[in-house]
């Protein structure tokens, strides 16, 4: 193999629920963690939610994989919405991804050290994709479940 760029960017496959989201910011640095609302037992992650007009908060299920998330917004299964910031309102679209299984937009959560969290925008599609862009000697360790679970 030729010489790599020294970052890279990955996907990768995690069991369903053996990982969850601990530290997740907007793109402007905002911590989105709600500990006053847990789901499965963690904090959750707390989002505007938008759909038609009306805007509540939705906490996200912070475990990888699992969809047991919390809305104001009663929203139909298959309807787009879309989620910002909190905080300072910035967008958490992805404007560079596509749902693989839906081809609906994905919002992304900033993660520790680089990473993001990436999930279908439309209710009831249960993509979620992990990346996280880490250095060659991280990636040699990364499916080590407690050195990915130290990014999330
Ligand atoms: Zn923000
Ligand atoms: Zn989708």
């Amino acid at each position: 193999m030729s010489e790599e760029p020294s970052k890279e960017r990955i996907e990768i496959e995690v069991p369903s629920k053996a990982l969850y989201v601990q530290h997740a910011h907007c793109p402007k640095g905002c911590d989105l963690m709600e500990p006053g609302v847990k789901i499965g037992g963690y904090p959750s992650v707390r989002v505007r939610l938008r759909h038609r007009g009306k805007e509540g908060f939705i906490y996200l299920d912070p475990r990888y994989g699992s969809f047991e998330n919390i809305s104001e917004i009663d929203v139909p299964d298959g309807e787009v919405v879309e989620f910002f910031c909190p905080h300072c309102g910035a967008s958490l679209k992805d404007e560079h991804a596509r749902c693989k299984v839906c081809s609906a937009p994905m919002f992304a959560l900033s993660l520790p050290r680089g990473g993001i969290i990436e999930g279908c925008l439309r209710k009831g599609c249960f993509e979620h994709v992990l990346r996280i862009v880490s250095g060659e000697e991280l990636l040699s360790r990364l499916f080590e479940s407690d050195t990915l679970s130290s990014y999330l």
